[in-house]
């Protein structure tokens, strides 16, 4: 198997993470996989699924016990979506709610909205979402035409987002907005917005390739009055807020690509193992152990350096292209292991009873959200091209100084 395979693992070495990798397991086998179809057919799953994560302390694992969170290390965090990839489902989407809404909350909120928001979050009675794209925008995350206009006592919020995940069954959403429209720095800001707000609306949950229980929604907001106090941090913060946040985010999906990687492999070993052909099971073919053998060899190499940006991360060290190359280059990892162990189940792979069918149609959007994988390579060839990049601004710089003299 796999796990034998594997160099010891010293990121989660302690009994609580085994307890945590327990809990996570049952949870997912009687509360998430009896339910799948269910979810599917509706494109969203069931509240009743987070409140049950909530009971089970399985939600904002990585917040400060202060805020009603686990107060454990991202370790955990990590744990709990490698698990849950490894198991399958993608839903509910806890790391989208616990590892990347809610840390931006605990890092830039106020005590109020801190006090206001984590607690329910962590019991599943508020779900948040974050909204960044828009219709006519997502790589390009400064061309957003989202406005908040500042009229005294509330923001006036006006424009749309698209792709958003759990945008429907969210209660509020992180929305990133301008409110310095027309002006040279624009102001790129973050709101918490209510669902419940006059003017917020959302679409019906889009019908995907994959991650079919996970609702993945438009959001429109017409005159919304967003009260003043819903402003999360420093007014034209927003985009460095995004531009910080965004390397967890990354590596969340890194890592939910090394589970999924795991979870295809140990899988795959078990069905070419029974399944037979020209009298012999299709693991006796040479051809399917060096295939086994190679998907193994790539996830073992990306597990470690997904480990040791998982440390990175919980030092507050990781780097904007070190998450890059995580996100990168497991994702890729991720979708070459699924397509090989799709090919070894024959025709069954393709049946989307079986659990590798789900995990492959699943795995293409790994390369696309959170930032695609050609931004992955825009960010690392930044820092590669480091002195060009910087020649050329000095020049544009010059140049643009010139012309105002
Ligand atoms: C299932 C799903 C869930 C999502 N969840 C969320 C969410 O919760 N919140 C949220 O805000 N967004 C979410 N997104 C949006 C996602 O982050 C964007 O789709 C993604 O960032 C790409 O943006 P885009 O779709 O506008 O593609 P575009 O930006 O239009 O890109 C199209 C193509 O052009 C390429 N490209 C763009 N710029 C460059 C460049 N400079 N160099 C080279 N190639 C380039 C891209 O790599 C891509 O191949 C989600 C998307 C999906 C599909």
């Amino acid at each position: 198997m796999y796990a034998d395979l594997q160099i010891p693992r010293d990121i989660y070495n302690t009994e609580e993470h085994e307890m945590l990798r327990e809990t996570v397991r049952e949870y997912v086998k009687q509360h998430v996989l009896p339910y799948r179809e269910e979810w599917e057919e509706e494109s969203c799953c069931s509240r009743e699924a987070w409140l049950k994560a909530g009971e089970l302390g399985l939600l904002n694992l990585s917040i400060s016990d202060k805020y009603g969170g686990g107060g454990l290390d991202f370790s955990f965090s990590a744990l709990l979506i490698e698990e849950m990839s490894k198991m399958g489902p993608d839903s509910p989407a806890i790391s989208m709610h616990s590892d990347i809404v809610a840390p931006y909350i605990e890092q830039y909120g106020s005590e109020e909205q801190k006090h206001h928001y984590l607690p329910k979050m962590a019991t599943g009675e508020l779900i948040g979402s974050l909204a960044m794209t828009e219709p006519s925008t997502g790589s390009d995350l400064q061309a957003i035409k989202t406005t908040a206009v500042d009229k005294g006592d509330y923001w006036l919020l006006n424009g749309s987002k698209t792709f958003i995940t759990i945008g429907y069954s969210s209660d509020f959403s992180l929305v990133a907005c301008k409110t310095r429209p027309g002006t040279p720095q624009e102001g790129v800001s973050m709101l918490i917005v209510d669902a419940t707000l006059d003017g917020f609306s959302k679409g019906k949950p889009f019908k995907k390739l994959g991650l079919k229980t996970s609702d993945t929604c438009e959001l429109f907001f017409e005159d919304v009055k967003v009260p003043k106090d819903r402003l999360l941090g420093q007014e034209g913060t927003g985009f460095i807020m995004m531009m910080t946040e965004l390397p967890r985010e990354r590596l969340t999906v890194a890592i939910q690509a090394v589970g999924a990687a795991e979870g295809a492999i140990e899988s795959v070993i078990e069905y070419t193992s029974e399944r037979t052909a020209f009298k012999q099971p299709i693991a006796g073919f040479q051809n399917t152990q060096f295939k086994v053998a190679e998907a193994a060899m790539k996830l073992q190499l990306n597990q470690c350096y997904v480990d040791k940006c998982t440390e990175l991360l919980k030092e507050h060290k990781l780097t904007a292209e070190q998450a890059s190359v995580a996100k990168c280059t497991a994702t890729d990892m991720q979708f070459e292991v699924l397509d090989q162990c799709l090919q070894l189940h024959g025709g069954y792979g393709f049946m989307w009873e079986y659990q590798i069918c789900r995990m492959f149609a699943d795995s293409r959007v790994s390369r696309i959200y959170a930032g695609t994988n050609e931004i992955m390579k825009v960010m690392v060839a930044r820092k590669l091209f480091n002195n060009y990049f910087a020649e050329l601004k000095a020049k544009r710089k010059a140049k643009k100084m010139a012309a105002q003299n």
